[in-house]
Protein backbone atom coordinates (compact mmCIF):
# COMPACT_ATOMS: atom_id res chain seq x y z
CA UNK A 1 0.00 0.00 0.00
CA UNK A 2 1.66 3.40 -0.88
CA UNK A 3 2.41 5.36 2.25
CA UNK A 4 0.48 8.91 1.94
CA UNK A 5 1.36 10.18 5.58
CA UNK A 6 3.49 13.07 4.03
CA UNK A 7 0.22 14.62 2.77
CA UNK A 8 -1.43 17.11 5.02
CA UNK A 9 -5.59 17.78 4.51
CA UNK A 10 -7.79 21.00 5.75
CA UNK A 11 -11.17 20.56 6.16
CA UNK A 12 -13.04 23.90 6.26
CA UNK A 13 -16.31 23.27 8.48
CA UNK A 14 -16.97 20.77 11.17
CA UNK A 15 -20.62 20.03 10.33
CA UNK A 16 -21.64 16.00 9.80
CA UNK A 17 -20.39 15.79 6.55
CA UNK A 18 -16.85 17.56 7.51
CA UNK A 19 -16.30 15.70 10.69
CA UNK A 20 -16.90 12.22 8.97
CA UNK A 21 -14.31 13.21 6.34
CA UNK A 22 -11.81 14.14 8.84
CA UNK A 23 -12.03 11.17 10.43
CA UNK A 24 -12.23 8.99 7.33
CA UNK A 25 -8.90 11.09 6.10
CA UNK A 26 -6.98 11.06 9.48
CA UNK A 27 -7.60 7.66 10.33
CA UNK A 28 -6.18 7.06 6.53
CA UNK A 29 -2.52 8.42 7.98
CA UNK A 30 -3.39 11.92 6.12
CA UNK A 31 -2.64 14.84 8.76
CA UNK A 32 -5.74 16.07 9.02
CA UNK A 33 -6.48 19.62 10.18
CA UNK A 34 -10.31 20.31 10.74
CA UNK A 35 -11.48 23.83 10.91
CA UNK A 36 -14.41 25.63 12.40
CA UNK A 37 -15.38 29.50 12.12
CA UNK A 38 -17.78 29.03 15.12
CA UNK A 39 -17.07 28.08 19.46
CA UNK A 40 -18.89 24.88 18.91
CA UNK A 41 -18.89 21.70 16.24
CA UNK A 42 -21.68 20.29 14.62
CA UNK A 43 -23.18 23.51 12.15
CA UNK A 44 -26.74 22.69 11.65
CA UNK A 45 -26.14 20.37 14.54
CA UNK A 46 -24.87 23.28 16.60
CA UNK A 47 -26.27 22.72 20.51
CA UNK A 48 -27.24 25.71 23.57
CA UNK A 49 -27.48 24.88 27.07
CA UNK A 50 -29.54 27.64 29.06
CA UNK A 51 -30.99 27.12 32.32
CA UNK A 52 -30.05 23.27 32.40
CA UNK A 53 -32.07 22.51 29.31
CA UNK A 54 -29.97 21.11 26.53
CA UNK A 55 -31.33 22.24 22.92
CA UNK A 56 -29.75 20.56 19.85
CA UNK A 57 -30.11 23.27 17.00
CA UNK A 58 -30.92 21.29 14.45
CA UNK A 59 -30.92 17.45 13.46
CA UNK A 60 -32.58 14.69 16.21
CA UNK A 61 -33.97 11.99 14.21
CA UNK A 62 -30.85 9.12 13.48
CA UNK A 63 -31.20 7.47 10.90
CA UNK A 64 -28.86 4.51 9.32
CA UNK A 65 -26.61 4.46 12.58
CA UNK A 66 -24.23 1.91 10.26
CA UNK A 67 -23.27 4.89 8.61
CA UNK A 68 -21.64 6.42 11.51
CA UNK A 69 -20.32 2.66 12.57
CA UNK A 70 -18.05 2.53 9.99
CA UNK A 71 -16.54 5.67 10.29
CA UNK A 72 -14.64 3.91 13.26
CA UNK A 73 -13.88 0.64 10.66
CA UNK A 74 -10.08 -0.47 11.32
CA UNK A 75 -9.60 1.81 14.34
CA UNK A 76 -9.97 -0.84 16.86
CA UNK A 77 -12.75 1.89 18.55
CA UNK A 78 -16.69 1.72 17.88
CA UNK A 79 -18.97 4.28 18.13
CA UNK A 80 -20.47 2.51 21.36
CA UNK A 81 -17.18 3.67 23.02
CA UNK A 82 -17.89 7.58 22.35
CA UNK A 83 -21.59 7.86 22.26
CA UNK A 84 -24.65 6.14 23.74
CA UNK A 85 -27.52 5.58 21.01
CA UNK A 86 -30.97 5.21 21.98
CA UNK A 87 -33.77 3.88 19.82
CA UNK A 88 -36.73 5.91 19.25
CA UNK A 89 -40.25 4.22 19.41
CA UNK A 90 -42.45 5.28 17.99
CA UNK A 91 -39.71 6.77 15.36
CA UNK A 92 -42.52 9.39 14.48
CA UNK A 93 -46.48 10.30 15.89
CA UNK A 94 -48.34 11.82 13.03
CA UNK A 95 -51.46 14.34 14.59
CA UNK A 96 -53.77 15.68 11.82
CA UNK A 97 -56.00 18.58 12.67
CA UNK A 98 -59.32 16.61 12.08
CA UNK A 99 -57.90 14.55 14.93
CA UNK A 100 -56.73 11.39 13.22
CA UNK A 101 -53.20 10.23 14.08
CA UNK A 102 -50.66 7.49 13.12
CA UNK A 103 -48.00 5.71 15.33
CA UNK A 104 -45.16 5.10 12.59
CA UNK A 105 -42.81 2.61 13.61
CA UNK A 106 -41.25 -1.03 11.95
CA UNK A 107 -43.91 -3.04 13.79
CA UNK A 108 -45.15 -4.38 10.59
CA UNK A 109 -48.46 -5.68 12.22
CA UNK A 110 -49.04 -2.38 13.94
CA UNK A 111 -48.59 -0.94 10.65
CA UNK A 112 -50.93 -2.99 8.93
CA UNK A 113 -53.75 -2.18 11.79
CA UNK A 114 -53.17 1.39 12.08
CA UNK A 115 -53.13 1.88 7.52
CA UNK A 116 -56.52 -0.55 7.69
CA UNK A 117 -58.23 1.79 10.09
CA UNK A 118 -57.60 4.21 7.65
CA UNK A 119 -58.36 2.53 4.46
CA UNK A 120 -58.09 -1.11 4.21
CA UNK A 121 -57.22 -1.44 0.15
CA UNK A 122 -54.23 0.50 1.62
CA UNK A 123 -52.72 -2.46 3.38
CA UNK A 124 -51.96 -4.04 0.24
CA UNK A 125 -50.96 -0.80 -1.38
CA UNK A 126 -48.74 -0.14 1.54
CA UNK A 127 -46.47 -3.03 1.18
CA UNK A 128 -45.85 -2.95 -2.61
CA UNK A 129 -44.95 1.09 -2.01
CA UNK A 130 -42.70 -0.56 0.34
CA UNK A 131 -40.95 -3.31 -1.53
CA UNK A 132 -40.57 -0.64 -3.83
CA UNK A 133 -38.99 1.51 -1.16
CA UNK A 134 -36.63 -1.38 -0.58
CA UNK A 135 -35.86 -1.60 -4.45
CA UNK A 136 -34.56 1.99 -4.08
CA UNK A 137 -32.55 1.31 -0.64
CA UNK A 138 -31.16 -0.86 -2.70
CA UNK A 139 -30.30 0.47 -5.94
CA UNK A 140 -29.90 4.23 -5.11
CA UNK A 141 -28.68 4.34 -1.24
CA UNK A 142 -26.51 1.32 -1.41
CA UNK A 143 -25.01 1.21 -4.72
CA UNK A 144 -24.93 4.85 -5.33
CA UNK A 145 -24.86 6.81 -2.06
CA UNK A 146 -21.54 6.87 -1.45
CA UNK A 147 -19.85 7.05 -4.40
CA UNK A 148 -18.98 10.17 -6.48
CA UNK A 149 -20.50 11.39 -9.65
CA UNK A 150 -17.14 12.95 -11.50
CA UNK A 151 -18.19 12.66 -14.67
CA UNK A 152 -21.66 12.24 -17.02
CA UNK A 153 -20.71 8.57 -17.82
CA UNK A 154 -21.12 7.47 -14.34
CA UNK A 155 -24.67 9.07 -14.82
CA UNK A 156 -24.91 7.20 -17.84
CA UNK A 157 -24.30 3.85 -16.32
CA UNK A 158 -26.72 4.66 -13.59
CA UNK A 159 -29.67 6.05 -15.74
CA UNK A 160 -31.26 2.66 -16.68
CA UNK A 161 -31.94 1.44 -13.14
CA UNK A 162 -32.83 5.29 -12.20
CA UNK A 163 -35.34 4.84 -15.23
CA UNK A 164 -36.69 1.33 -13.99
CA UNK A 165 -37.02 2.75 -10.59
CA UNK A 166 -38.69 5.72 -12.27
CA UNK A 167 -37.00 8.45 -10.73
CA UNK A 168 -38.27 10.93 -13.02
CA UNK A 169 -41.64 10.72 -10.78
CA UNK A 170 -41.93 12.48 -7.68
CA UNK A 171 -42.18 10.33 -4.44
CA UNK A 172 -45.53 12.08 -3.54
CA UNK A 173 -46.89 10.91 -7.15
CA UNK A 174 -45.16 6.92 -6.28
CA UNK A 175 -46.94 7.23 -3.14
CA UNK A 176 -50.60 7.91 -4.47
CA UNK A 177 -49.95 5.44 -7.21
CA UNK A 178 -49.99 2.50 -4.45
CA UNK A 179 -52.06 4.36 -1.76
CA UNK A 180 -55.27 6.07 -1.50
CA UNK A 181 -56.18 7.59 2.11
CA UNK A 182 -55.14 11.41 1.58
CA UNK A 183 -53.54 11.24 5.18
CA UNK A 184 -51.77 7.95 5.12
CA UNK A 185 -50.33 9.70 1.07
CA UNK A 186 -48.99 12.82 3.67
CA UNK A 187 -47.66 10.02 6.03
CA UNK A 188 -45.63 8.31 3.29
CA UNK A 189 -44.28 11.53 1.64
CA UNK A 190 -43.41 14.02 3.92
CA UNK A 191 -39.86 12.49 4.75
CA UNK A 192 -38.87 14.43 1.32
CA UNK A 193 -39.15 17.91 3.92
CA UNK A 194 -36.54 16.32 6.17
CA UNK A 195 -33.88 16.86 3.53
CA UNK A 196 -35.03 20.11 2.37
CA UNK A 197 -36.90 18.58 -0.88
CA UNK A 198 -40.52 19.32 -1.86
CA UNK A 199 -42.65 15.77 -1.71
CA UNK A 200 -44.29 16.95 -4.97
CA UNK A 201 -41.28 17.85 -7.07
CA UNK A 202 -38.40 15.77 -5.04
CA UNK A 203 -37.39 12.15 -6.98
CA UNK A 204 -39.06 9.43 -6.08
CA UNK A 205 -35.02 7.77 -5.82
CA UNK A 206 -35.96 9.57 -1.96
CA UNK A 207 -38.87 7.43 -1.05
CA UNK A 208 -35.73 5.12 -0.08
CA UNK A 209 -35.88 7.06 3.28
CA UNK A 210 -38.85 4.82 4.27
CA UNK A 211 -37.20 1.98 3.78
CA UNK A 212 -34.04 3.56 5.71
CA UNK A 213 -36.45 3.78 8.63
CA UNK A 214 -37.45 0.20 8.29
CA UNK A 215 -34.36 -1.12 8.42
CA UNK A 216 -32.27 1.01 10.80
CA UNK A 217 -34.76 2.14 13.50
CA UNK A 218 -34.39 5.90 14.49
CA UNK A 219 -32.42 6.61 16.96
CA UNK A 220 -31.43 9.14 19.83
CA UNK A 221 -27.79 9.99 20.91
CA UNK A 222 -28.21 9.92 24.67
CA UNK A 223 -27.28 13.83 25.61
CA UNK A 224 -28.78 14.45 22.71
CA UNK A 225 -27.23 14.93 18.84
CA UNK A 226 -24.93 17.65 20.42
CA UNK A 227 -23.19 14.27 21.84
CA UNK A 228 -22.90 12.62 18.78
CA UNK A 229 -20.96 15.53 17.31
CA UNK A 230 -18.89 15.71 20.26
CA UNK A 231 -18.24 11.97 20.36
CA UNK A 232 -16.94 12.01 16.85
CA UNK A 233 -14.85 15.10 17.13
CA UNK A 234 -13.16 13.41 20.37
CA UNK A 235 -12.62 10.21 18.30
CA UNK A 236 -10.80 12.37 15.66
CA UNK A 237 -8.51 13.79 18.07
CA UNK A 238 -8.09 10.61 19.50
CA UNK A 239 -7.05 9.50 16.13
CA UNK A 240 -4.21 12.37 16.22
CA UNK A 241 -6.55 14.89 13.76
CA UNK A 242 -6.10 18.70 14.98
CA UNK A 243 -9.25 20.59 15.75
CA UNK A 244 -9.54 24.62 15.74
CA UNK A 245 -12.37 26.29 17.06
CA UNK A 246 -13.60 30.19 16.67
CA UNK A 247 -10.84 29.72 12.75
CA UNK A 248 -12.89 31.10 10.14
CA UNK A 249 -11.54 30.63 7.02
CA UNK A 250 -10.88 33.98 4.65
CA UNK A 251 -9.48 32.38 1.09
CA UNK A 252 -8.54 29.47 0.30
CA UNK A 253 -5.11 29.92 -1.73
CA UNK A 254 -4.28 29.07 -5.08
CA UNK A 255 -0.58 28.67 -6.91
CA UNK A 256 -1.53 28.15 -10.55
CA UNK A 257 -4.68 25.57 -10.59
CA UNK A 258 -3.56 24.16 -6.99
CA UNK A 259 -5.04 25.04 -3.82
CA UNK A 260 -1.66 25.69 -1.35
CA UNK A 261 -3.75 25.59 1.79
CA UNK A 262 -6.36 28.15 3.87
CA UNK A 263 -5.81 31.60 5.24
CA UNK A 264 -7.90 32.51 8.52
CA UNK A 265 -9.45 35.66 8.98
CA UNK A 266 -6.73 36.36 11.89
CA UNK A 267 -4.23 36.44 9.09
CA UNK A 268 -2.84 32.64 9.88
CA UNK A 269 -1.76 30.26 6.84
CA UNK A 270 -2.64 26.89 7.34
CA UNK A 271 -0.66 24.77 4.40
CA UNK A 272 -2.03 21.44 2.67
CA UNK A 273 -1.45 19.49 0.05
CA UNK A 274 -5.17 18.89 -0.43
CA UNK A 275 -8.60 21.70 0.62
CA UNK A 276 -11.82 20.50 1.44
CA UNK A 277 -14.50 22.38 2.63
CA UNK A 278 -17.62 21.64 3.93
CA UNK A 279 -18.88 25.16 4.18
CA UNK A 280 -21.90 26.20 2.13
CA UNK A 281 -21.25 25.30 -1.72
CA UNK A 282 -22.09 29.51 -2.79
CA UNK A 283 -19.78 30.24 -0.01
CA UNK A 284 -16.88 27.88 -0.61
CA UNK A 285 -17.05 29.21 -4.03
CA UNK A 286 -18.54 33.00 -4.14
CA UNK A 287 -16.57 34.00 -0.74
CA UNK A 288 -13.70 31.83 -0.16
CA UNK A 289 -12.37 31.40 -4.12
CA UNK A 290 -14.24 34.86 -4.87
CA UNK A 291 -10.71 36.11 -5.37
CA UNK A 292 -10.42 33.18 -8.48
CA UNK A 293 -11.93 33.13 -11.63
CA UNK A 294 -12.60 29.77 -11.16
CA UNK A 295 -14.43 30.67 -7.93
CA UNK A 296 -16.47 33.76 -9.39
CA UNK A 297 -17.74 31.78 -11.95
CA UNK A 298 -18.87 28.63 -9.71
CA UNK A 299 -20.58 30.82 -7.73
CA UNK A 300 -22.38 32.42 -10.51
CA UNK A 301 -23.75 29.24 -12.13
CA UNK A 302 -24.63 27.65 -8.21
CA UNK A 303 -26.37 30.69 -7.41
CA UNK A 304 -29.09 30.04 -10.54
CA UNK A 305 -29.76 26.93 -9.25
CA UNK A 306 -32.63 25.63 -6.35
CA UNK A 307 -32.30 26.16 -2.89
CA UNK A 308 -33.92 23.88 -0.48
CA UNK A 309 -36.53 25.77 1.84
CA UNK A 310 -35.46 27.87 5.00
CA UNK A 311 -36.72 26.72 8.39
CA UNK A 312 -38.05 28.59 11.99
CA UNK A 313 -36.99 27.16 14.88
CA UNK A 314 -38.42 27.77 18.22
CA UNK A 315 -36.69 26.44 21.31
CA UNK A 316 -38.69 26.44 24.74
CA UNK A 317 -37.90 24.70 27.86
CA UNK A 318 -40.94 23.80 29.91
CA UNK A 319 -41.42 23.34 34.08
CA UNK A 320 -43.50 20.58 33.26
CA UNK A 321 -42.84 17.42 31.68
CA UNK A 322 -45.45 16.27 29.02
CA UNK A 323 -45.61 12.81 29.00
CA UNK A 324 -48.63 12.68 26.48
CA UNK A 325 -45.95 13.50 23.82
CA UNK A 326 -44.21 11.19 21.86
CA UNK A 327 -40.16 12.15 21.13
CA UNK A 328 -41.09 13.02 17.67
CA UNK A 329 -44.42 14.56 16.64
CA UNK A 330 -45.77 15.48 12.78
CA UNK A 331 -48.46 18.03 13.16
CA UNK A 332 -50.06 18.43 10.10
CA UNK A 333 -52.23 21.46 9.20
CA UNK A 334 -54.99 21.69 6.93
CA UNK A 335 -53.73 21.92 3.52
CA UNK A 336 -50.55 20.32 2.32
CA UNK A 337 -50.07 20.61 -1.66
CA UNK A 338 -50.43 24.07 -1.80
CA UNK A 339 -48.92 24.86 1.56
CA UNK A 340 -45.64 23.16 0.54
CA UNK A 341 -45.69 24.96 -2.35
CA UNK A 342 -46.22 28.33 -0.97
CA UNK A 343 -43.11 27.60 1.20
CA UNK A 344 -41.04 26.74 -1.49
CA UNK A 345 -42.20 29.46 -3.78
CA UNK A 346 -42.87 32.02 -1.66
CA UNK A 347 -43.56 35.43 -2.29
CA UNK A 348 -44.45 35.62 1.41
CA UNK A 349 -44.65 33.93 4.75
CA UNK A 350 -48.19 31.49 4.67
CA UNK A 351 -50.41 31.98 7.15
CA UNK A 352 -50.86 28.30 8.23
CA UNK A 353 -47.97 25.79 8.98
CA UNK A 354 -47.58 22.00 9.20
CA UNK A 355 -44.77 21.47 12.25
CA UNK A 356 -42.37 19.08 13.81
CA UNK A 357 -42.53 19.14 17.31
CA UNK A 358 -39.61 17.71 18.91
CA UNK A 359 -39.78 16.25 23.16
CA UNK A 360 -36.35 14.66 23.51
CA UNK A 361 -37.16 13.68 27.07
CA UNK A 362 -39.93 10.90 26.18
CA UNK A 363 -36.42 9.37 25.26
CA UNK A 364 -33.58 10.89 27.55
CA UNK A 365 -35.17 13.08 30.37
CA UNK A 366 -31.53 14.38 31.20
CA UNK A 367 -32.29 16.82 28.25
CA UNK A 368 -34.36 18.94 30.85
CA UNK A 369 -33.81 19.24 34.55
CA UNK A 370 -35.60 16.78 37.06
CA UNK A 371 -39.20 17.13 36.57
CA UNK A 372 -39.41 19.39 33.58
CA UNK A 373 -38.85 19.02 29.46
CA UNK A 374 -37.35 20.32 26.64
CA UNK A 375 -38.57 20.85 23.11
CA UNK A 376 -38.14 22.58 19.64
CA UNK A 377 -40.56 22.72 16.98
CA UNK A 378 -39.65 23.74 13.50
CA UNK A 379 -41.57 25.45 10.90
CA UNK A 380 -40.32 24.91 7.36
CA UNK A 381 -40.76 28.49 5.79
CA UNK A 382 -39.45 29.90 2.27
CA UNK A 383 -35.97 31.14 1.83
CA UNK A 384 -34.86 34.63 1.58
CA UNK A 385 -34.63 34.36 -1.90
CA UNK A 386 -38.11 34.08 -2.42
CA UNK A 387 -39.40 35.90 0.30
CA UNK A 388 -37.21 38.70 1.55
CA UNK A 389 -38.88 38.69 4.76
CA UNK A 390 -37.45 41.09 8.12
CA UNK A 391 -37.22 38.25 10.25
CA UNK A 392 -36.19 40.33 13.38
CA UNK A 393 -39.82 41.46 13.27
CA UNK A 394 -41.56 38.74 11.63
CA UNK A 395 -40.03 35.98 13.99
CA UNK A 396 -41.11 37.38 17.61
CA UNK A 397 -44.94 37.33 16.27
CA UNK A 398 -44.58 34.45 14.23
CA UNK A 399 -43.04 32.66 17.55
CA UNK A 400 -46.24 33.56 19.29
CA UNK A 401 -48.69 32.11 16.77
CA UNK A 402 -46.78 28.79 16.98
CA UNK A 403 -47.27 29.24 20.81
CA UNK A 404 -51.21 29.70 20.41
CA UNK A 405 -51.51 26.64 17.93
CA UNK A 406 -49.54 24.16 20.33
CA UNK A 407 -50.93 25.25 23.18
CA UNK A 408 -54.15 25.17 21.81
CA UNK A 409 -53.61 21.29 20.19
CA UNK A 410 -50.83 19.93 21.83
CA UNK A 411 -49.24 21.41 24.92
CA UNK A 412 -52.14 22.37 27.15
CA UNK A 413 -50.85 25.23 29.82
CA UNK A 414 -47.92 25.90 27.57
CA UNK A 415 -47.50 29.79 28.28
CA UNK A 416 -47.97 28.83 31.75
CA UNK A 417 -44.97 26.50 32.33
CA UNK A 418 -42.67 28.10 30.01
CA UNK A 419 -39.35 28.73 31.11
CA UNK A 420 -37.26 29.64 28.57
CA UNK A 421 -37.46 30.31 24.84
CA UNK A 422 -35.09 30.96 21.91
CA UNK A 423 -36.01 31.51 18.25
CA UNK A 424 -33.84 30.72 14.75
CA UNK A 425 -34.78 32.24 12.15
CA UNK A 426 -33.37 32.26 7.93
CA UNK A 427 -31.83 34.75 8.74
CA UNK A 428 -29.68 33.07 11.24
CA UNK A 429 -29.15 30.33 9.28
CA UNK A 430 -27.53 32.73 6.62
CA UNK A 431 -25.40 35.00 8.90
CA UNK A 432 -24.08 31.90 11.16
CA UNK A 433 -24.08 29.07 8.72
CA UNK A 434 -23.41 31.42 5.77
CA UNK A 435 -26.21 29.34 3.96
CA UNK A 436 -26.89 30.97 0.61
CA UNK A 437 -30.38 32.54 0.64
CA UNK A 438 -30.80 30.79 4.86
CA UNK A 439 -31.41 27.98 2.84
CA UNK A 440 -31.35 25.28 5.69
CA UNK A 441 -30.52 21.82 3.44
CA UNK A 442 -28.89 24.14 0.59
CA UNK A 443 -29.35 22.50 -3.25
CA UNK A 444 -32.65 21.40 -3.81
CA UNK A 445 -32.87 17.68 -4.16
CA UNK A 446 -34.44 17.54 -7.50
CA UNK A 447 -33.10 15.05 -10.42
CA UNK A 448 -31.87 17.92 -12.57
CA UNK A 449 -29.26 18.77 -9.13
CA UNK A 450 -28.82 15.50 -8.61
CA UNK A 451 -25.77 12.83 -8.20
CA UNK A 452 -23.36 14.42 -11.56
CA UNK A 453 -25.92 17.31 -11.82
CA UNK A 454 -24.78 18.36 -7.98
CA UNK A 455 -22.07 20.15 -7.33
CA UNK A 456 -19.07 17.58 -7.57
CA UNK A 457 -17.27 16.18 -4.58
CA UNK A 458 -13.51 16.94 -6.33
CA UNK A 459 -13.66 20.21 -8.42
CA UNK A 460 -13.46 19.96 -11.54
CA UNK A 461 -10.85 22.21 -12.70
CA UNK A 462 -8.78 22.53 -9.03
CA UNK A 463 -7.50 18.97 -8.57
CA UNK A 464 -6.72 19.09 -4.89
CA UNK A 465 -9.58 20.81 -4.11
CA UNK A 466 -13.15 18.76 -2.71
CA UNK A 467 -16.60 19.74 -1.24
CA UNK A 468 -18.45 17.90 1.09
CA UNK A 469 -21.87 18.18 2.96
CA UNK A 470 -25.20 18.58 2.00
CA UNK A 471 -24.61 20.89 -1.36
CA UNK A 472 -22.53 17.90 -2.69
CA UNK A 473 -23.73 14.47 -4.14
CA UNK A 474 -26.09 12.89 -2.25
CA UNK A 475 -26.95 15.71 -0.48
CA UNK A 476 -28.71 16.72 2.94
CA UNK A 477 -30.09 14.92 6.07
CA UNK A 478 -27.29 13.15 8.59
CA UNK A 479 -26.90 9.66 6.22
CA UNK A 480 -26.33 11.72 3.23
CA UNK A 481 -23.61 13.79 4.08
CA UNK A 482 -21.49 11.13 6.02
CA UNK A 483 -22.29 9.55 2.63
CA UNK A 484 -20.79 12.64 1.04
CA UNK A 485 -17.79 12.10 2.97
CA UNK A 486 -16.83 8.87 1.80
CA UNK A 487 -17.19 9.89 -1.46
CA UNK A 488 -14.94 12.34 -1.15
CA UNK A 489 -13.09 10.80 1.12
CA UNK A 490 -12.49 7.85 -1.62
CA UNK A 491 -11.07 10.69 -4.20
CA UNK A 492 -8.66 12.42 -1.97
CA UNK A 493 -6.98 8.87 -1.07
CA UNK A 494 -7.23 8.07 -4.57
CA UNK A 495 -5.53 11.11 -5.07
CA UNK A 496 -3.26 11.10 -2.30
CA UNK A 497 -1.65 7.47 -3.17
CA UNK A 498 -1.38 8.55 -6.75
CA UNK A 499 0.88 11.35 -6.06
CA UNK A 500 2.91 9.05 -3.55
C1 LIG B 1 -33.42 22.42 12.03
C2 LIG B 1 -32.91 21.24 11.24
C3 LIG B 1 -33.34 19.96 11.55
C4 LIG B 1 -32.84 18.85 10.86
N1 LIG B 1 -33.24 17.60 11.22
C5 LIG B 1 -32.64 16.53 10.68
C6 LIG B 1 -32.88 15.24 11.22
O1 LIG B 1 -33.65 15.09 12.18
N2 LIG B 1 -32.21 14.17 10.68
C7 LIG B 1 -31.32 14.33 9.65
O2 LIG B 1 -30.72 13.33 9.20
N3 LIG B 1 -31.06 15.56 9.13
C8 LIG B 1 -31.69 16.65 9.63
N4 LIG B 1 -31.39 17.91 9.16
C9 LIG B 1 -30.43 18.04 8.04
C10 LIG B 1 -28.99 17.90 8.53
O3 LIG B 1 -28.87 18.49 9.78
C11 LIG B 1 -28.02 18.60 7.59
O4 LIG B 1 -28.26 18.21 6.24
C12 LIG B 1 -26.57 18.26 7.93
O5 LIG B 1 -26.34 18.32 9.32
C13 LIG B 1 -25.66 19.23 7.19
O6 LIG B 1 -24.33 18.85 7.43
P1 LIG B 1 -23.14 19.43 6.56
O7 LIG B 1 -22.03 18.45 6.64
O8 LIG B 1 -23.62 19.80 5.20
O9 LIG B 1 -22.61 20.70 7.33
P2 LIG B 1 -23.26 21.95 8.10
O10 LIG B 1 -24.01 21.46 9.27
O11 LIG B 1 -23.90 22.87 7.16
O12 LIG B 1 -21.92 22.59 8.66
C14 LIG B 1 -21.06 23.37 7.88
C15 LIG B 1 -20.05 24.00 8.83
O13 LIG B 1 -19.17 24.86 8.10
C16 LIG B 1 -18.88 25.97 8.94
N5 LIG B 1 -18.36 27.08 8.14
C17 LIG B 1 -19.06 27.84 7.24
N6 LIG B 1 -18.24 28.78 6.72
C18 LIG B 1 -17.02 28.60 7.28
C19 LIG B 1 -15.78 29.28 7.16
N7 LIG B 1 -15.61 30.32 6.32
N8 LIG B 1 -14.73 28.83 7.90
C20 LIG B 1 -14.87 27.78 8.75
N9 LIG B 1 -16.03 27.13 8.92
C21 LIG B 1 -17.09 27.53 8.18
C22 LIG B 1 -20.21 26.28 9.61
O14 LIG B 1 -20.06 27.06 10.76
C23 LIG B 1 -20.69 24.87 9.92
O15 LIG B 1 -20.26 24.42 11.18
C24 LIG B 1 -31.89 19.04 9.82
C25 LIG B 1 -31.47 20.33 9.49
C26 LIG B 1 -31.96 21.41 10.19
C27 LIG B 1 -31.46 22.78 9.83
Amino acid sequence: MRDVTSKRAVVIGAGFGGIALAIRLQRAGIQTTLVEKRDKPGGRAYVWKEEGFTFDAGPTVITDPDCLKELFEGTGSELKDYVDLMPVDPFYRLCWEDGASFDYNDDQEAMERQIGAFNPRDVEGYNKFHEYSEDLYQEGYLKLGAVPFQSFWSMIKAAPELARLESWNSVHAMVARYIEDPHLRQAFSFHTLLVGGDPFKTSSVYALIHALERRGGVWFARGGTSALINGLIKFFQDLGGDFRLDAPVARIEMEGDSATGVTLESGEFIPAEMVASNADVVHTYGKMLGHTPRGVAKAKSLKSKRFSMSLFVLHFGLKTPQPQLAHHTICFGARYRELISEIFAGPKLPEDFSLYLHAPCATDPSMAPEGMSSHYVLSPVPHLGVADIDWSVTGPQYREKIIDYLEERYIPNLRRDLVTTRIYTPADFKEDLHAHLGSAFSLEPILTQSAWFRTHNRDDKVPNLYVVGAGTHPGAGIPGVVGSAKATAGLMLEDAKAAV
